[in-house]
């Protein structure tokens, strides 16, 4: 029987510590900040950006939501993020994604300042990853991170194999177990005999996309078990990429979903725009 990795548990754990890092910050004038734009009136994205507002307010950061209406043009978005590049009392710019067709969102997540980008999405950042000196962290993979440590999982010289490679999770997943010392096998929906690698695995790490995706014959015994994976089953209930009743029995450690990843990436969020803060006034941890 799988260790049950509680997401909640640790996202308090973590909010709890930085609500005190920012009341000492706060005693020495600094004021984290962090502007939220969302354009137009997705439900999904509504219910994010205010998840994101609750967080700042339940550990003492401040939070501005710019709210601009569904027909705004790359250049109108692109002339708030100047103003909020351009305004010291704002610490982290995130953008909430998707944004209306016609906006050219690449161009909006450059146009954030590298040292305001929270979301860990501009180039300057993701390159800075790459190299292992980047003060910004990708926020879902930064909070796997999180959990294993909180664990007490060292993942140097583990096997550590990643379904998906996407930008958000799974590259930037392979970058943070690289800097870990663990020895990483990035697959996706090219990769021949996926199963041979899923079994090879000491952590495995599933963001696919695919409701229980990952079954139990591609789990060895004793694999730690993270699944990164926000689907609906057949009946449209939330669950993960990962077959979690009949993988279960057989990991050492695994996270539900819901209740494990998920709560780690707003958290992150958190500690990203309390760095900025900290960065822009030149304090180091
Ligand atoms: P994505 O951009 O759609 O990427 C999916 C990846 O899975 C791609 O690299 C794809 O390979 C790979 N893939 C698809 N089918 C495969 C197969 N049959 N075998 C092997 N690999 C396969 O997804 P994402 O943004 O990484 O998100 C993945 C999941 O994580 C989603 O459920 C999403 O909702 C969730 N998510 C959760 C959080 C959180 O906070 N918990 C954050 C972000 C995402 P190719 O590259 O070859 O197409």
């Amino acid at each position: 029987m799988a260790k049950i990795i509680d997401g909640k548990k640790i996202r308090d754990y973590n909010l709890a510590l930085m609500k005190d890092e920012v009341a000492e910050l706060n005693s020495q004038g600094i004021y984290p900040c962090l502007a939220v734009i969302i354009v137009g009136s997705d439900p999904a994205s509504r219910v994010y950006v205010n998840n994101k507002k609750a967080a700042c307010e339940n550990i003492g950061i401040i939070s501005r939501e710019y709210a601009l209406p569904e027909e705004t043009s790359t250049d109108e978005l692109l002339s708030l993020i100047d103003e909020l590049n351009a305004d010291e009392a704002v610490s982290g710019i995130l953008c909430q994604l998707p944004v209306p067709k016609q906006i050219d969102s690449d161009a909006v997540l450059e146009r954030i300042s590298p040292d305001k980008d929270v979301d860990c999405f501009h180039p300057e950042n993701v390159g800075r990853l790459s190299i292992g000196n980047g003060a910004m962290l990708p926020c879902t993979p930064h909070g796997v991170m999180k959990m294993l440590e909180y664990e007490g999982i060292d993942p140097a010289g583990m096997h550590c194999v990643i379904i998906g490679r996407s930008n958000i999770v799974g590259k930037p997943m392979a970058m943070l177990m690289t800097a870990a010392n663990a020895t990483v096998t990035l697959c996706h929906s090219k990769t021949k005999n996926l199963s041979e690698m899923t079994r090879n695995a000491d952590i495995l790490i599933a963001s696919v996309g695919k409701p229980k995706f990952v079954t139990a014959d591609m789990v060895s015994e004793g694999t730690i078990v993270i699944d990164v994976g926000m689907d609906r089953d057949e009946n449209g209930k939330l669950c993960g990429d990962v077959d979690y009743v009949n993988v279960e029995p057989k990991a050492s450690y695994i996270t539900p979903v819901p209740g494990g990843v998920g709560p780690m990436t707003i958290t992150m969020l958190m500690r990203n725009t309390i760095t900025a803060a900290k960065e822009q006034k030149k304090i180091k941890k």
